[in-house]
């Protein structure tokens, strides 16, 4: 059967679908009218962020079966409109955990031992050893807001540093089995205690601009502020406003409420480090997240019985 891969995915998982008697067409970059003529007589479509698959390309697209998002976000796929077209739309969810526990706590470390700043003067020759005094996570607590799986990956690895965990996540009945040791709390008790607050939600209605000007007036003063979820959900103008009055001591962020975000205000202040939404950006994530994608288009295929040639 015919499978687009309409994104760059990884090589093992496009050998992967091929392997499974699929003819595979890659093309990355279409839009619109073009996407709607590539999915001519295609039953799967793998993607990754960047193909918008709208309602109009899926009304268009009447062969379609199966879209198979390689990662978690399925904020480029209209779900609602798939469901009416009879096509299932399906995702990685977990292929990424680690690489983005993995960044969050080194947003952590390049913060705390200014490793960036440090970096920039290395490479302008100058030799600045007293400039640079650091602070220990060991000993410090984290609060975690929402507790998944990047969330609970997150945890592991900032006991492994030392840190004591708390974490909030109204929508979890059963604390799951082996962290006990991360302790529960509403984030409104949980925001004047910590000092790292990290962010670990999909961006819904509840967690929009969850922290506010409200929830930043309640934090520390010394607090860090780290963001590798969604953007959208840190109000990025009350941010900047704590950061410049010095009633917040840092921010480290991943995600933003539009991306690219352009010359945002934060990226003129020192108290701020930024990544490009580079999360789930590794080797080891994209492998993962391409393979297992692999295997659920696989299976959808023989399961709604294009699958045999
Ligand atoms: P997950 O679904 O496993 O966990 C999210 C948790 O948030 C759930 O346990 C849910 O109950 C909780 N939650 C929802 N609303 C909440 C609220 N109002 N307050 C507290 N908790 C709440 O998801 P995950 O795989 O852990 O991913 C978490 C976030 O990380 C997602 O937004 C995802 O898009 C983002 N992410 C970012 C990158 C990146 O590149 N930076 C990569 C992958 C995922």
């Amino acid at each position: 059967m015919k499978v687009l891969v309409s994104d760059p995915l990884d090589p093992e998982a496009v050998e992967r679908v091929r392997a499974a008697g699929h003819e595979v067409v890659e093309k990355s970059g279409l839009k619109g009218a073009e996407l709607i003529a590539a999915l001519d007589g295609v039953q799967g479509l793998m993607i990754r962020g960047a193909t918008k698959v709208t309602a109009e390309v899926l009304r268009g697209a009447p062969s379609l079966k199966v879209v198979v998002r390689a990662g978690t976000g399925l904020d480029n796929v209209d779900r609602a409109a798939a469901k009416g077209c009879g096509v299932e739309v399906r995702n990685t969810p977990a292929a990424n955990a680690v690489s983005v526990a993995e960044l969050t706590i080194g947003m952590m470390l390049a913060f705390e031992r200014h490793i960036v700043p440090a970096t920039l003067d290395m490479r302008a020759g100058r030799w600045e050893k007293k400039k640079y005094m650091g602070r220990e996570l060991a000993g410090r607590t984290l609060g975690l807001v929402g507790f998944g799986r990047i969330g609970r990956e997150t945890a592991l690895r900032a006991r492994a540093f030392g840190m004591r965990v708390i974490a909030c996540d109204p929508l979890i009945e059963h604390w799951p089995a082996g962290f006990e040791w991360v302790k529960r709390m509403e984030l409104e008790e949980m925001l004047p205690v910590v000092d790292v607050l990290s962010l670990h939600v999909p961006l819904t209605d509840s967690t929009r601009n969850v922290i506010d000007a409200g929830a930043l007036a309640r934090m520390k003063a010394d607090a860090l502020l780290v963001n590798c979820a969604r953007g959208g959900t840190v109000d990025e103008g009350a941010l900047y406003e704590a950061l410049k009055a010095g009633r917040l001591r840092g921010a480290a962020l991943d995600v933003f409420s539009t991306e690219p975000p352009g010359a945002l205000k934060l990226f003129e202040l020192e108290s701020v480090i930024a990544t490009p939404h580079i999360g789930a950006s590794t080797d080891a994530a994209q492998n993962r997240a391409g393979t297992e994608a692999a295997d659920i288009l696989i299976e959808v295929l023989e399961r709604v019985g294009v699958g045999k040639a």
